[in-house]
């Protein structure tokens, strides 16, 4: 006899197929037709990504970037990014065509590599880079909080929502005067509540590029009262 959740599971696997056929999803980056087995890319695709070849560390590109200009541990990513290539159709992907299973599995994938290398970092949270409430409504999620989870999920550490927080939307950019935009890039994250309780976190974000978002996220954090900061990034900007 078939028990309640074997036929549950039977009628799961039989919609999913269903759904396969009906609405048939495509890679993001060579757009064939995916298996169900696969997340938003091929595994053709996924294995020709552009990985970076750097470790964890205070000489990572990522921390390099920062040096002088805030104070930071370590550094971490994951995917060498230029515009028109594979990474940048994945991050389009994670940010606005519903790439929720891609960002939480590679965001997975960063932690097993920190986790290969013996780089457990003694972090406490990891703390994605918020967005605007109403964006976020908007697109329906968070990239940097989905990579945050799949973090979590491989290494052991809790994701924090509510260290760090986001001041106001950001209005577009070119309507601005340059004073309106120094005011706006120096005050839109500020430290949460329980920030004061953290030693070392680290920040999570899924690209990184000039560093102007990570410094201002670490400069808040460090005003709420954290003493160190890593920073981990999808995709560094080359
Ligand atoms: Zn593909």
């Amino acid at each position: 006899m078939v028990s309640r959740k074997g036929a549950i599971q039977f009628v799961r696997g039989a919609v999913d197929d269903w759904m396969d056929f009906a609405f048939p999803r495509s890679c993001v980056s060579c757009g064939d037709l995916l298996l169900k087995s696969e997340m938003e890319i091929c595994w053709v695709c996924f294995a020709r990504l552009p990985f970076s070849v750097h470790e964890y560390g205070i000489n990572n590109p990522v921390a390099k970037s920062l040096w002088g200009r805030v104070p930071v541990t370590g550094g971490y990513y994951l995917l060498n990014y230029q515009s028109r290539t594979m990474t940048s159709k994945v991050l389009k992907s994670l940010k606005y065509d519903g790439g929720v299973i891609m960002a939480k599995k590679l965001g997975e994938l960063m932690g097993d590599e920190l986790l290969r290398a013996g780089t457990l970092m003694h972090c406490e949270a990891l703390i994605p880079v918020p967005m605007h409430p109403k964006k976020e409504l908007k697109r329906g999620y968070n990239p940097a909080l989905l990579i945050a989870e799949g973090l979590s999920r491989s290494m052991g550490i809790p994701v924090n929502q509510s260290a760090l927080l986001k001041r106001n939307a950001t209005v577009s950019q070119t309507k601005k005067n340059r004073l309106d935009r120094w005011y706006q890039t120096q005050h839109s994250f500020e430290a949460g509540r329980d920030c004061s309780s953290l030693h070392h976190v680290a920040l999570v974000d899924d690209v990184f590029t000039t560093g102007a978002t990570a410094e201002r996220c670490l400069r808040a954090l460090y005003v709420g009262g954290i003493k160190q900061a890593s920073v981990m990034s999808l995709a560094f900007t080359v």
